[in-house]
Order: C-alpha cells, then sequence, then structure tokens
C-alpha cells in the first residue's frame, strides 16, 4: 500500500491509442496530467487503420504506416473508393505522442469518479477533470465486430493485395460459408512492414465469431486465391462490443472518453481515429469550464450515433447475399454519403439520406424488411458453429470467441 495523494488539472484512465492522445495534448495544452495505465509502455496490440483525411492536423506523417490511394471493396461486382486509407504505425503513433511532462502512474483504477481515482495500490489522484479511456468490456452477447487476422509476407499475398492496394471489404464468395450460415467478409491491407493482414470480420452477430470459424474462412480465401501459407504466421484476434453509446451530459462521473466513450463506430468497429480527431475538442471545453460531454457530443452528433446504431442492428441479421446487395447500394452512393456513414461525427442529414437509399435500393424488395426488423429481426440469435477441425484449427481451441 502506497497511501500516495497526487493533484493534477486533468487525469486519463487508460493508455491505449485515445487515453495516449488525449493525455498528451492535455499536456501539450499546458495542463498539468496525470496518466493511469497498469502497463503504459505496452506496445499496443491492434493493427489501426482509418481513412486518411480523418486525422488530425497535429498528428505528424510518422504515425502512418502505409497508404492506400483508393482501397477496393467487391460487392457483386468490384468497386474502387477514391478515398485515401492508411494503416497507423504502432511505434509511429505512440512517438507521436509523448507524455514526457506528465505523471505517469503505473497501476490498475480501481474506482474512477469524476474527480477521484483510486489505485489498487491505495493511490488516490485527485484532478479538476477525470476522462475515462479503459476501452470496452468483453461483449458478451453485445452486438459484436470479431475478427481473425493471418499476417502474410507481402510476396506470397500479392495474388490478392500488390503494394498500395487495399481491400475493404471483400464480399466474394470464397469463405466457403454457405447461404444458411452467419455472414463475414475479408479485410486485407499491407502494414507497410513487409507483411500483409487478412482479416476475415463480421459485424454485429450478437457474441460475434468464434475465432475458428473465421480462421477457417479466410484460409479458404488465401486457398481460392492459390495462396499458400508457411504455417507459421502470427496471427490476431478481435472480439468487442459495437455498441457502446454516448455518456450523457453531466459533471456526476468521470468523462468516457475513445471507445468507452460511445467513439467507437457501431457499424465499421473503428474508434481510434474518431477519438483523435475528438481529443482537441475535449481539452478545449475543460479550458473553457465547459462540460467535454457536451461539446462531444451534441444532438447533431447523438442523431448520427442513433442511425448508425440502426445500421448495426441491421447489419446483424443479415443472410450474405442480403449484406453484398445491401453493400452494392450503399456503395453507389454520393462520396460525402458514404462519408456519412462510414466516419463523420455529425453529418446527420446525409447519413439519414444514405440510409433511406441504401434500404431503397436494396434488392430484391422483401430483403427490406429484413433489413430494417420488421422479419428475421433474430435471424443469427443461438446459431450453433461447426465444432473445431484438429486439422485446420490445431491452435484455436473450440472457443466461443476469443478476446485480445
Ligand atoms: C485485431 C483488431 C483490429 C482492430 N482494427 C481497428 C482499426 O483498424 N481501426 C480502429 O479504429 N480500431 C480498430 N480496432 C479497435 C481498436 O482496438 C479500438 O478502437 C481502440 O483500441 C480503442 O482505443 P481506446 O484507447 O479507446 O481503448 P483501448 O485500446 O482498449 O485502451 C484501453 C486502455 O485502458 C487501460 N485500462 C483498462 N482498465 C484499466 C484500469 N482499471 N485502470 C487503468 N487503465 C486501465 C488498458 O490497459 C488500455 O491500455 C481493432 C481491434 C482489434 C482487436
Amino acid at each position: 500500500m502506497s497511501g500516495r495523494r497526487v493533484r493534477a488539472d486533468v487525469c486519463v484512465v487508460g493508455l491505449g491509442p485515445t487515453g495516449r492522445a488525449l493525455a498528451h495534448r492535455a499536456m501539450r495544452a499546458g495542463f498539468d496530467v496525470v496518466a493511469i495505465d497498469p502497463r503504459p509502455e505496452r506496445p499496443w496490440v491492434p493493427t489501426f487503420s482509418c481513412w486518411a483525411d480523418e486525422l488530425p492536423d497535429w498528428l505528424p506523417d510518422s504515425a502512418v504506416a502505409s497508404r492506400i490511394a483508393a482501397p477496393t471493396v467487391w460487392t457483386t461486382s468490384e468497386h474502387r473508393i477514391d478515398r485515401p486509407y492508411c494503416v497507423l504505425s504502432k511505434h509511429g503513433l505512440r512517438a507521436a505522442l509523448p507524455l514526457a511532462e506528465a505523471t505517469v502512474l503505473t497501476g490498475r483504477a480501481t474506482a474512477v469518479g469524476a474527480r477521484r481515482v483510486e489505485l489498487g495500490d491505495d493511490t488516490v489522484v485527485t484532478a479538476a477533470v477525470v476522462f475515462d479511456a479503459r476501452g470496452l468490456p468483453s461483449p458478451g452477447s453485445r452486438r459484436t465486430a470479431s475478427a481473425h487476422g493471418i499476417f502474410v509476407d507481402a510476396e506470397r499475398a500479392a495474388p490478392m493485395v500488390g503494394e498500395g492496394e487495399g481491400l475493404l471489404l471483400d464480399w466474394r464468395p470464397e469463405n466457403g460459408a454457405g447461404p444458411d450460415e452467419p455472414p463475414s467478409f475479408l479485410y486485407a491491407v499491407p502494414l507497410g512492414d513487409g507483411t500483409v493482414v487478412f482479416e476475415e470480420t463480421s459485424l454485429g452477430l450478437r457474441g460475434g465469431m468464434p475465432q475458428r470459424e473465421l480462421r477457417r474462412r479466410t484460409l479458404n480465401r488465401l486457398a481460392a486465391h492459390g495462396i499458400r501459407l508457411r504455417g507459421d504466421e502470427p496471427s490476431e484476434a478481435a472480439h468487442y462490443p459495437l455498441d457502446q453509446p454516448p455518456p450523457r451530459p453531466g459533471s456526476s462521473m468521470a468523462v468516457p472518453f475513445g471507445a468507452r466513450g460511445g467513439m467507437m463506430h457501431p457499424c465499421t468497429g473503428y474508434s481510434v481515429a474518431d477519438s483523435l480527431a475528438l481529443v482537441d475538442t475535449a481539452i478545449e471545453a475543460v479550458r473553457a469550464g465547459r462540460d467535454p460531454i457536451r461539446d462531444l457530443w451534441p444532438l447533431r452528433a447523438r442523431l448520427v450515433y442513433w442511425m448508425r446504431e440502426r445500421g448495426l442492428w441491421g447489419l446483424g441479421r443479415l443472410t450474405t447475399a442480403q449484406s453484398i446487395s445491401m453493400f452494392e447500394a450503399f456503395f453507389t452512393a454520393s462520396p460525402r454519403q458514404q462519408r456519412a456513414l462510414l466516419s463523420a461525427h455529425e453529418d446527420y442529414a446525409a447519413l439519414g439520406a444514405v440510409l433511406f437509399l441504401t434500404v431503397a435500393r436494396t434488392w430484391p424488395f422483401r430483403w427490406r424488411f429484413d433489413l430494417v426488423g420488421w422479419t428475421n429481426r433474430d435471424r443469427w440469435v443461438g446459431y450453433e458453429y461447426g465444432p473445431s477441425d484438429p486439422v485446420l484449427d490445431p491452435v484455436l481451441p473450440d472457443d466461443g470467441g476469443v478476446g485480445r
């Protein structure tokens, strides 16, 4: 027990990418900052990507590891999205967010309040504002993003993904899943370190999709393109909830920020770029003595979240054929409308329009009832996946979904 007492202007609990960015920018803005994490120096595990235009101007180019000028989407046909996309450099991003002048405490917060944080070793931090950037809990049966990624040498990956190319959503029927099985798509991008990650991804299913199933599907896709693996390629797993709502205004609790604070996009599973872009809004609110939650979540942004949440519910009940039809409809929308769904924080008018048009253009007509939830609302709830395959899944247990 340390019994230490620490005071600060701003306390940030959790040093994932969003907490670290918040602590760094608060420090740069002249605030006295305390940041808390059980392992502050541990490298971040996932590979973070985003649209290049989402990143704030203050972030240096060194935070980006690789760029894709016009990523590809495969539905029934190939679409090139004329919007640069990038993979962030884990090392570069961290280096761009130094905390040299902040007080970094190594420890786990056991109580996080509006102005007071207690750590497991009895340290107590008091601050004018506390930000809670502790990330998300395990999803349980919530609507989930699940993915299994395999890191393949760029040379081997070339038949499917060449240098400067990227598959954002690949819905080609190559993953071996039948029409009566929950849908998933492939995401594959070069990471800028000589490897390409091939990641079969499922969005919106309650409780997610098991790793063994996603791995099997990834391997099927690679095999369909004649890509043979060495067998010792590293892999990564994703399994987190997509439906963490924005917090309500008020000063009775710490300010949730990042994935924990409603910034996890319900339909894409991305939160990092949006959070980085919102860091200065939060800090400016603190400087001006306003409630950061009000500035981060004006009515327009709440409306956007509400509509995206409906999109998430729709995603989670579609079949593969319906998903393809829906995405085919979506990717014929205007660039502003696509952006309104994929990334913009507050463009509610364009988002409303694109959601309406996507439903209206989804074909055949009767599938629209599934999309809006009038029919087959709980289509995949309780779906039983096949057992583990001892040959294909030698390292994966018969899991129900693996956390990070
Ligand atoms: C394989 C994979 C791929 C992904 N790809 C993308 C992508 O391309 N783009 C994207 O935007 N997102 C992606 N994500 C999601 C991404 O991980 C999250 O969006 C992001 O990590 C959220 O950042 P965060 O800082 O809010 O929370 P986290 O990264 O979860 O960080 C939370 C931090 O809080 C700390 N903490 C937890 N509890 C306590 C406590 N009690 N006291 C103190 N500290 C605590 C943790 O140690 C951790 O450092 C991916 C996720 C996975 C798993």
